[in-house]
């Protein structure tokens, strides 16, 4: 039986003819070379690296139990710093981080006055789903208030898909936390981050913008503080003090600035009698609307009189 001769076929491209130096022993040759790398590495392992720059090359380590050091610009899930002493967020809700993020995985909502219904510069809601966040940092680089940053914890693989949808509650972290894993990046925007957390802060009335594990203790502490504030001499502070010290709520402005009015309106009631003879009980409303009047009157006898004028100068041409 005679064997069909080998083809293949090939659609497309070139076959190319290897020539080999058929002189020469190559069998096994490639192997040798190989086990010759592995043999070095080998011998390597046993050597005792005292510390990672005598290191080299690819290496493992005894994790868990060992860890490497991590650097301080490695970044791996966002989370939201909080002011340690008055637990005020540092996050204003300016949307920013959300319209930045790629995969948009950052979902807030704005904190409101619940007297006004206005918004404030806090968030009431923040929600990053962790399971698609691609660890871009995008978010932290883009905030302008420093309050969103890259945490350098890893160990976050779990069988509960849902509790990757990290709410504010646990993504909120003191600013002592990120100081300690990245004290220089935390030095060198410190002060504006803290100068900015203050100036939003007088701008949030009540609770607002304190993380969520804190408003208890803290409301508990200025009730407690509000209790012990009339047992203390009311003249100790100078008045740019305790203006200083105690932030007036909008409420407290609101009543503060309806006093003021009362009390202007009494003061004009109670002035003297005008030249003219008018009623000393006159309210601020009724004279400004009789200045009008004579104002109109005044207008109105001007335009009368230049009237009469141009008759007169056209009656004497005639
Ligand atoms: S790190 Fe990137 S992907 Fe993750 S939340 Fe921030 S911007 Fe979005
Ligand atoms: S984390 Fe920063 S960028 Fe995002 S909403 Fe808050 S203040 Fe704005």
């Amino acid at each position: 039986m005679t064997t069909p001769p080998f083809e293949i076929e090939i659609l497309r491209g070139r076959v190319i003819e290897v020539q080999r130096d058929d002189n020469r022993v190559r069998r096994g040759s490639g192997l040798l070379r190989g086990m010759a790398v592995i043999w070095k590495h080998w011998k390597e392992s046993f050597r005792l690296n005292r510390s990672y720059r005598q290191i080299h090359g690819t290496f493992t380590i005894e994790y868990p139990e060992e860890r490497p050091r991590i650097p301080e610009a490695y970044r791996n899930m966002p989370i939201l710093l909080y002011d340690d002493e008055t637990g005020h967020e540092l996050c204003t809700s300016c949307f920013q981080c959300e319209r930045i993020c790629p995969p948009q995985v950052i979902h807030m909502t704005q904190a409101k006055d619940p007297a006004t219904g206005k918004p404030v510069p806090a968030v009431a809601e923040f929600i990053i789903e962790y399971d698609a966040c691609m660890s871009c940092g995008f978010c932290a680089e883009v905030c302008p208030f420093d309050a969103i940053k890259m945490d350098h914890e890893f160990e976050l693989s779990t069988d509960d898909h849902s509790g990757l949808t990290v709410h504010k509650a646990q993504l909120n972290r003191p600013i002592s936390y990120y100081e300690k894993i990245a004290p220089t990046m935390w030095a060198e925007v410190r002060e504006g981050a803290l100068k900015k957390l203050q100036g939003n802060i007088r701008r949030r009335p009540d609770v607002i913008g304190i993380a969520p594990h804190l408003t208890e203790r803290i409301a508990a502490r200025r009730a407690e503080l509000a209790v012990q504030a009339p047992a203390s001499p009311p003249e100790a502070a100078t008045p740019a003090a305790s203006a200083e010290a105690r932030k007036l709520s909008p409420e407290e402005k609101a009543a503060k600035l309806a006093a003021i009015r009362a009390a202007n309106a009494a003061q004009a009631s109670d002035g003297p009698p005008s030249a003219d003879g008018a009623s000393a009980a006159a309210t601020p409303t009724d004279d400004k609307a009789a200045r009008l009047a004579a104002i109109r009157a005044a207008n109105a006898a001007k335009r009368k009189q230049v009237e009469e004028q141009a008759r007169d100068g056209s009656g004497e041409e005639a």
